[in-house]
């Protein structure tokens, strides 16, 4: 007999006012912001549209089956957008990647992996930022994997608790495993500075620590995805052990076709074979084949110069356009509405989001008055704010903040 799956303690973990889980009404609203789309949006995707039709006029479109590992010609492609065309891992076969189920994908055979075949020194644990993606500890913990915290957000500064995350570092028993937010930091905005990646990475080495690099957001960051890519880069540069967990679903807006990597940086080409034969049995047991349809316009969009081009191109559009209603949200708050509290963090984070410093009450009040969806810890996507939207915005989230 089945036990109560109700009754287990995990139950709950899902963000209720996450888009994705929201009631039909949640749905309605959102509708309406996919219809209000800013001009700039409207034109966008050209890449995408065009790569969709060069797939379907050729030939070799087919529904067959990909290898274990996935296309490889879409890993090396991805592989060489996060390290870079220079990278000497790439051009000394040291890089065992392997196609994923997106970034979730990533994650979770990246933590399963680590749990079977990671030399920790004590118990099984991972450090994850405090706070994270809301999906990372329950990941971890699936693998059998105990998730730790590092000091990441401070309240005080609404900036980086740098202090606290190189005496973490410091701390950790030689050899733990850290996860970083490539760029973009989910749900914070909040990312270290080159130099302060330099300084990560110079205590990563002494204490020979592992680094899960989590990117799912590489481009969102600055606009350029060799800028988001500098920590992936300088860690790998200085032979830092490492893997990457890498999504295409927000930069590439392929969110449903589940188009991920994931990939190991490791000491010799001999190790690569190693490793990906393990990720191929992992891999098996678990999908058999990843999906082919949007690895492939990806392998379009990434190898062919023009599309590659468009691409980099409407990234840098979104980036300003977000960053454009960072600035409007912040003109609005302090000098319109005069709501109180201090509001600098939203012109100082970088990403897709806004961690509004509002606690759950707020946050709730915001869905129940405004129908504004937003996670239970203040988080909201400022890809869901245009020019028609944002007043409204603003005016409810000021009432909130005023109880
Ligand atoms: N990592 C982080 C930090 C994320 O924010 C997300 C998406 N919310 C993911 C991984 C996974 O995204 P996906 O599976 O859609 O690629």
């Amino acid at each position: 007999q089945l036990l109560d799956p109700e009754a287990h303690p995990d139950r709950g973990d899902i963000d209720q006012y996450s888009p994705y889980y929201s009631p039909l009404e949640a749905r309605k609203e959102i509708h309406i912001v996919l219809q209000a789309l800013e001009p700039a949006e409207k034109h966008a995707r050209q890449w995408q549209r065009q790569a969709t039709q060069i797939l379907l006029n050729s030939d070799t479109v087919n529904h067959e089956y990909l290898p274990i590992l996935g296309h490889p010609e879409f890993n090396a492609a991805a592989a060489r957008l996060i390290l870079g065309p220079e990278s000497s891992a790439i051009r000394e076969k040291r890089v065992a990647s392997v196609q994923t189920i997106s970034g979730t994908g990533a994650n979770h055979l990246g933590a399963l992996f680590l749990s079977k075949f990671y030399s920790f020194r004590e118990d099984k644990e991972v450090y994850l930022s405090r706070p994270t993606w809301a999906n990372h500890p329950a990941i971890f913990r699936d693998a059998g994997i105990k998730p730790a915290e590092y000091p990441y957000f401070d309240p005080k500064t609404t900036g980086l608790d740098f202090n606290g995350l190189l005496k973490a570092l410091n701390a950790a028993p030689e050899r733990s495993v850290f996860l970083f937010h490539a760029c973009a930091h989910n749900p914070t905005g909040v990312d270290p500075t080159q130099e302060q990646w330099k300084e990560v990475a110079r205590v990563v080495l002494e204490c020979k620590h592992f680094v899960f690099f989590d990117c799912a957001y590489q481009g969102f960051g600055s606009g350029n995805f060799d800028q988001d890519a500098f920590a992936v880069r300088y860690f790998a540069n200085l032979g830092i052990p490492l893997l990457i967990c890498q999504s295409f679903a927000k930069n590439a807006g392929l969110y449903g076709e589940r188009v991920g990597a994931l990939h190991f940086v490791v000491e010799d080409s001999e190790m690569v074979n190693r490793v990906q034969s393990q990720l191929s049995l992992m891999q098996r047991t678990e999908i058999c084949n990843p999906p082919s349809y949007g690895a492939s316009l990806m392998i379009l969009i990434m190898n062919n110069p023009e599309l590659f081009e468009e691409w980099k191109q409407d990234i840098l559009t979104m980036v300003n356009r977000i960053s454009a209603m960072r600035n409007e949200l912040y003109r609005l708050l302090t000098e319109e509405f005069k709501t109180p509290g201090r509001w600098d963090h939203i012109v100082k984070q970088v990403g897709m989001f806004r961690y509004t410093g509002i606690g759950p009450k707020e946050s709730r009040k915001l869905v129940e008055i405004a129908h504004v969806y937003l996670t239970e810890n203040g988080r909201v996507s400022l890809a869901g704010l245009n020019t028609h939207n944002i007043r409204y915005f603003a005016e409810h989230l000021d009432k909130v903040v005023r109880g």
